[in-house]
């Protein structure tokens, strides 16, 4: 029998479990603070806790799902995580070190249904949604194995839902795994540094502007044009381009806040002088940036990254109508990790020695 993982429980979540198993309230809070501020996942050291709990607990529950997990470390730091539970399918974390600050990309469902034509995680199709412990758990775990099991890490964290799959298909347990990172007594990672990346599911980008606590969002643009946008990202056949910006322009941002759009350079396809001036267009008057994605190659997708000088032309005539605009630097070509590049593959590069979970 597979025993229930505990992490992805909320504190009131937590009562309930434990009411069963001790009569005393305060066990829940305990509990909650070794799963979500100490991240100790082993409940042999949980030593505030009774050792006769300590063994039921053991015998119900598995502190959190991940069991198997392989590191690929690409030569500028980046680390790539394969993780995987019980089943054969597996999700994928990647940890992006950075001189100013450290990101933590992590996926919301195994694979991706949405089958953008530019990206490798659409080519394989979607497994299945994660559940929120999982998604909780990839933090978790990539935190322990850079800074050590429960080690407070040397600086804050930026979390990005920009991993495998469409955060806004899977709402509820990606709300509530948002919900835990938030959580000031437990992991305790602000909402605003927590960005939440959609390929466009309009009706659930409404929802999430009514949530209390939210991250920040991000939508992934790829075209200015309807017909080219639904060619690279089919999604857009359901929700257009106008439909999708009038969402962003009904966002209710808060102080400082701004909606980042992405937009992949896929060379000769949507990088022209006329793709740059129609996305000032499209965007014109928002409180937004633009960050421009070069392409990240995988053997079976049919498209190369634009050349430099085509990508700072395009951020050049952006910011000449007064747009900011960025280039995002790859990260982890070499393993895999880049963006678009994550299929749960083991055989990029060689993998160091399997670290234990
Ligand atoms: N489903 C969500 C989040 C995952 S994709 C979304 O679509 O936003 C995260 C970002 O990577 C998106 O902006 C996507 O357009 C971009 N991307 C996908 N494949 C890519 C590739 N091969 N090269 C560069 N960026 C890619």
């Amino acid at each position: 029998m597979n025993k229930i993982p505990l992490l992805g429980s909320a504190i009131d979540d937590l009562q309930k479990r434990l009411a069963a198993l001790d009569s005393r309230g305060y066990r829940a809070r305990q509990v909650h603070d070794h799963l979500y501020r100490r991240r100790n996942y082993d409940f042999r050291l949980m030593t505030d806790l009774p050792r006769s709990l300590r063994t039921v607990l053991e015998d119900h529950f598995v502190a959190q799902p991940l069991s198997r997990m392989e590191v690929f470390h690409s030569l500028d730091g980046t680390r790539r995580y394969l993780l995987g539970g019980s089943g054969d399918d597996r999700l994928e974390a990647v940890w992006i070190p950075d001189e100013r600050r450290d990101t933590i990309c992590i996926s919301t469902q195994a694979g991706c249904p949405l089958a953008c034509a530019f990206c490798m995680t659409g080519v394989i199709g979607l497994s299945r949604n994660l559940a929120a412990g999982e998604i909780v758990a990839e933090v978790g775990l990539v935190l322990n194995h850079v800074y050590g099991a429960g080690q407070e890490p040397r600086r804050g964290v930026n979390l990005v839902l920009m991993g495998m799959g469409e955060p806004l298909a899977n709402y509820e347990e990606v709300m509530r795994a948002v919900r835990l990172f938030a959580e000031p007594n437990g992991m305790n990672i602000s909402q605003r540094r927590i960005t939440l990346s959609t390929a466009g599911v309009v009706p659930k980008i409404y929802e999430l502007a009514s949530e209390p606590i939210r991250p920040e969002l991000a939508v992934s643009l790829a075209a200015t044009r309807d017909d080219l946008r639904n060619e690279l990202m089919p999604i857009n056949k359901q929700w257009p381009i106008a439909e999708l910006l009038k969402a962003c322009r009904d966002y209710p941002l808060r102080p400082h806040e701004q909606i980042t759009f992405e937009y992949v350079m896929l060379d000769g396809v949507n990088d022209s002088r006329t793709d740059a001036a129609q996305l000032a267009d499209l965007i014109r008057g928002m409180e937004a940036k633009v960050n421009l994605i070069p392409h990240n190659p995988a053997p079976e997708l049919p498209y190369r990254a634009s050349p430099d000088y085509r990508i700072l032309e395009f951020q050049s005539i952006l910011r000449g109508h007064g747009i900011l605009a960025f280039v995002r630097t790859p990260r982890g070509r070499d393993i895999s990790a880049a963006c678009g590049q994550l299929a749960a593959r083991t055989s990029s590069s060689p993998p160091r020695p399997q670290a234990s979970v």
